[in-house]
């Protein structure tokens, strides 16, 4: 702020740390497998990619505001109402959404101690102040999350399945987190990784229809490959939907970015695919690593968190990986510095993956 003296940040802005994200190069390498940023080796169904490009058509033309094409396929999907969804650019748009709506200075946001970055990025930057509840062995804690409410809490965020833990809250596990919150605090239940969950997850959409107080996210970045395009969606209460689209603004989300996401959420049999195959090799993956004598909870994500002894010997692995054009998550910033993420590749990238940490982890020995 040196040169324009009299301009000054927000408060809370300058405490913002700015989001580190997965590397997608390795100096000196021409081709990677990135397994980074948890997204889908298998790419969007192809009626995605091909009603993208038939959209380009209409780029001249501004996009429609309501975006009632994109809403009707995922309530159409999931059986919902779709006067209670909510699009943004990415789930990321949706929850930032909810901090600006719901939280100010002098509020507090809970998160817990392994929750996603963005939370206390959004915090501050609405002026609120993050409060972060520990996790018991890398899992989320209700009675935890519960004893943290203050008068002053206005959101509880809720990674579930949980990024970069993996592990899961339950829906009796929801119902009592829900059940024990005061009316006054909203509670996010961010499920970009639901989908992987299990097949017909909806335990949050069900939270959220037994809930008044309850928003659920769900991303195209995930399982439905749209990682590039910038889509996610939120389901809440007609009056909490209602709020949030008094900022959202009216062309958040291009005609290319709608079309995309209507014709993926239809193709219904590309989604399967999806979560078959990566159930399978994050399976596969989770004892391959625990074979090597790692530490590796059972993941219902689409990646899983590998624990080494100590930083030291996570880094000298990542660092091996990397000599051979694999790149995975450091996770520190997350507080476990002594793992590392690997999002589930296709059968070849899980193969390499654990052939690379089995060399390393018998070098060291
Ligand atoms: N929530 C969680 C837990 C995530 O891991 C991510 C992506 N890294 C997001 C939300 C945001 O995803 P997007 O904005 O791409 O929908």
């Amino acid at each position: 702020m040196s040169d324009l003296p009299g301009i000054r940040p927000q408060p809370g802005i300058m405490e913002i740390a700015l989001y580190q994200g997965g590397a997608a190069h390795i100096a000196g390498r021409d081709s990677v497998v990135k397994l980074s940023s948890n997204e889908n080796p298998y790419g969007p169904s192809d009626k995605a990619r091909e009603a993208a490009v038939r959209a380009t058509h209409q780029m001249h033309r501004y996009p429609v505001t309501d975006h009632l094409g994109l809403r009707t396929a995922i309530a159409e999907v999931h059986g919902i109402d779709p006067d209670r969804v909510i699009c943004g650019a990415g789930s990321d748009e949706v929850l930032q959404f909810a901090t600006q709506c719901f939280a100010g200075p002098g509020d507090e946001v809970i998160m817990t101690q392994h929750g996603f970055s963005m939370y206390p990025i959004l915090t501050l930057a609405a002026g609120a102040t993050p409060v972060v509840v520990a996790e018991q062995a890398r899992r989320v804690d209700p009675d935890a999350v519960l004893a943290a409410v203050t008068p002053r809490t206005r959101i509880v965020f809720l990674t579930n399945p949980g990024n970069p833990t993996g592990t899961m809250l339950e829906a009796d596990q929801l119902r009592h987190l829900a059940e024990g919150l005061p009316a006054h605090v909203l509670l996010v239940h961010d499920g970009a990784y639901a989908e992987f969950a299990d097949d017909g997850f909806r335990a949050d959409l069900d939270l959220v229809e037994a809930f008044p107080n309850v928003l659920a996210t769900r991303t195209f970045s995930k399982i439905y490959g749209l990682g590039g395009l910038r889509i996610g969606w939120g389901y809440a209460s007609p009056d909490l939907i209602g709020v949030m689209n008094r900022v959202r603004q009216p062309f958040n989300l291009s005609t290319v970015q709608l079309a995309a996401a209507e014709a993926a959420m239809r193709d219904r049999a590309h989604v399967e695919r999806c979560r078959s195959e990566n159930a399978k090799w994050r399976d596969w993956l989770t004892a391959a690593l625990r074979d090597l004598g790692l530490g590796c909870d059972d993941s219902r994500a689409n990646f899983v968190l590998a624990r080494f002894p100590d930083q030291a010997t996570a880094h000298a692995c990542d660092d091996a990986l990397k000599e051979d054009g694999l790149i995975v998550r450091r996770v520190g910033g997350y507080g476990l510095p002594e793992a590392l993420r690997i999002t589930i590749g296709d059968e070849a990238a899980c193969r390499r993956v654990a052939h690379v940490i089995g060399r390393f982890m018998a070098e060291r020995n």
